[in-house]
């Protein structure tokens, strides 16, 4: 597993199931995954000898870290099964290449245009303020933007990414967010969870809801949309497409190579996980089409829930009393505000009792 976050940590218990054995690559030697693999690999993504070594004793690699360099998996790829593959993650790793690569199959996607340097700043056209200004490559859970309303603006934010390859996209006014994670396997076998509906705060997913509450066309034209581009993009594995729903018309927003923090709630409420899909689709299993054993809610928690002012503390976990609450730690030893520490998961039938039950929990947690 290339990566040692928490998403690489919930494919280790996965794999873990299964009885294989895990190698985890990451540079951090308290990483999530790190913790709890059989083998942690404590060295940068392009050491070679590190790389070296996973040829050695490994036979199948993954990744949980969007931004893995490419020639990593292309490196491994000579001698192992490498899912996805660096052609796939090479795309949606650089938000212009994925755009682009949107665009260029009618893909439906926002207006944007791509601003690689000074002179691409005086093609800009008025009508796309306002806008967010995105770096192509290394952003996550909203890093790595600057909303802009006028020229002036642009300029300056594009200094401040000390101008490097950007894409400028149009603000658009969403209604909701939605996102459809799948898996595909090596023989074209395709299963879908329920759509999952998104709220964000700060540009950093703080709720999802499942199944989404969007009407039926959105729902279907989501998933078709999502279906289509597994196959266009030659993609094995765990995929998640994120969208923009405005007024009844849906765009695609980008791409995550790997499972997705909206797909958390199939640890609880389905009988296969994305990670569970994820090992399976890697190791040439066959995939299981996932079921919805309970309609849920998903809360993230940030390190700030750990801070009251200036000083910090352990949230009330032990107060979680109820059942149908799921608590999960990500074994991260430092809280910081807007860092993912965890996430709990409201299970039930009645989604306005879930979405009770899961503000109640959240105010408990920060009072
Ligand atoms: P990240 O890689 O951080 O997830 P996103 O491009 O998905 O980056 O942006 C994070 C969030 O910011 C989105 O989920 C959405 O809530 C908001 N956002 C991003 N782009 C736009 C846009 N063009 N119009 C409106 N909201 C946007
Ligand atoms: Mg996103």
């Amino acid at each position: 597993m290339l990566g040692g976050g928490q998403l690489g940590r919930f494919f280790v218990m996965s794999a873990q199931k299964l009885g294989y054995k895990v190698l985890v690559l990451d540079p951090d030697p308290n990483s999530p995954a790190g913790q709890i693999a059989d083998n942690h690999l404590c060295a940068s993504y392009d050491d070679e000898q590190a790389l070296r070594q996973i040829i050695d004793s490994c036979d199948y690699v993954s990744t949980e870290f969007e931004n893995i360099p490419a020639q990593t998996l292309q490196f491994l790829e000579k001698d192992l099964t490498v899912r996805p593959s660096s052609k796939a993650v090479s795309i949606v790793q650089n938000r212009i290449l994925e755009k682009s690569f949107l665009k260029e199959n009618d893909f439906p996607v926002g207006d944007f245009i791509i601003i690689s340097n000074l002179d691409d700043l005086q093609k800009v056209e008025l009508s796309i303020f306002p806008a967010i200004l995105k770096i192509a490559q290394f952003g996550y859970d909203g890093k790595g933007q600057i909303h802009v309303n006028n020229k002036e603006e642009l300029e300056k934010a594009f200094t401040k990414f000390k101008n490097a390859p950007c894409v400028l996209e149009k603000k658009i006014n969403l209604d909701t967010e939605v996102s459809v994670v799948l898996a595909r396997s090596n023989n074209d076998e395709k299963v879908f969870y329920p759509l999952v509906e998104n709220q964000h705060i700060n540009g950093i997913l703080d709720t999802s809801i499942i199944p989404a509450e969007v009407n039926q066309e959105i729902y279907d034209e989501t998933l078709k949309i999502a279906d289509r581009l597994s196959s266009a993009l030659d993609y094995i594995g765990v995929m998640a497409v994120e969208f923009f729903v405005c007024q009844n018309h849906v765009y695609v927003n980008e791409i995550a190579p790997r499972p997705h923090n909206s797909g958390h709630f199939s640890i609880d409420a389905c009988d296969y996980s994305q990670f569970d899909l994820q090992v399976r689709a890697l190791t040439g299993m066959k995939l299981k089409q996932p079921k919805l054993i309970h309609n849920s809610r998903m809360i993230n928690l940030l390190g700030d829930v750990w801070f009251r002012g200036d000083s910090q503390i352990n949230p009330a976990f032990n107060n979680i009393k109820d059942e149908s609450i799921k608590l999960h730690l990500y074994g991260k030893k430092e809280p910081r505000r807007g860092r993912k520490m965890g996430h709990y998961t409201v299970l039930g039938d009645d989604p306005e009792k879930i979405k009770q039950l899961a503000f109640k929990t959240k105010e408990m947690l920060l009072s």
